[in-house]
């Protein structure tokens, strides 16, 4: 059972504090949304749970082992980006199985990983493209399927869809909801999007300036905002 756990977690570059001191329950097999303005620490939160920003103070925990200070490779996550760094001279299925293949998986097993995530996120046909024959989706999808052959027990994705245009991030959304209903992992989902926060999640945290200002359903949130700042970060009439 792998839910993530912050107790107190701070984030400082050098005097400035960014991070200051949140705590936060993420239930293994949740979908949780991070909103807030630009700025106000989302990225650097998932971040920290990926390992990739040492965690100043507090603790960070996936399911009962404390990760505070282990390496990202050592979590069990798997983060998927805004920008989709797709290796461009390799194919699709090379893309998907680059990571398992440099943590020298055997080949029979990297084969069978790729061809299962390609099924789940319907690349089969594309795996002996380039990304330069891709769709941007289409690209997007490869960069979650490279997060999926990894098995991660956590799932971070930072503003997966901003750059895509407005039909295909429905598309994708609808996707990205089917794959936590068929993998059951745990999801963290930064969006400034209300309609994917409302549709996507089943916990919102809204942040601002480093602190979390509300964790609440969708209903819970838009029913009953704290204040005008959660209100209008979930859109409800105020
Ligand atoms: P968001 O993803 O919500 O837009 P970020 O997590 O990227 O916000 O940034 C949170 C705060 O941390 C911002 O004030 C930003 O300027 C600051 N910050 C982010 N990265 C660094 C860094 N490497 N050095 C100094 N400050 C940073
Ligand atoms: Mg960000």
């Amino acid at each position: 059972m792998s839910g993530v756990t912050l107790t107190q977690a701070v984030k400082k570059y050098g005097d400035l504090e960014v991070i200051h001191g949140v705590d936060l329950v993420v239930e293994h097999g949740e979908f949780c949304v991070f909103v807030g303005p630009s700025g106000c620490g989302k990225s650097t939160l998932l971040r920290m749970i990926a390992g990739l920003e040492e965690t100043t103070g507090g603790q960070i925990s996936i399911g009962a082992r404390d990760v505070t200070d282990a390496d990202p490779s050592d979590r069990g996550v798997a983060m998927v980006f805004q920008t989709y760094a797709l290796y461009p001279h390799m194919t699709v299925e090379e893309n998907m199985g680059f990571g398992l293949k440099m943590n020298g998986h055997p080949k029979d097993e990297i084969t069978e990983k790729v061809g299962e995530a390609s099924r789940i996120l319907k690349l089969d046909e594309y795996l002996k493209r380039k990304p330069k024959a891709l769709s941007g989706g289409q690209r997007q999808r490869v960069a979650i399927g490279r997060a999926i052959v990894r098995g991660p027990e956590v799932f971070l994705f930072d503003e997966p869809l901003s750059n895509l245009d407005a039909e295909l991030r429905v598309d994708m959304r609808v996707e990205i909801a089917r794959l936590h209903k068929d993998i059951g992992a745990t999801m963290i989902y930064v969006t400034h999007d209300q309609v994917e926060a409302m549709t996507l999640a089943d916990k919102i945290v809204v942040l601002r300036d480093g602190y979390i200002e509300q964790v609440g359903s969708p209903m819970a949130l838009y029913s009953d905002p704290d204040n005008k700042f959660v209100a209008g970060f979930i859109g409800s009439p105020s």
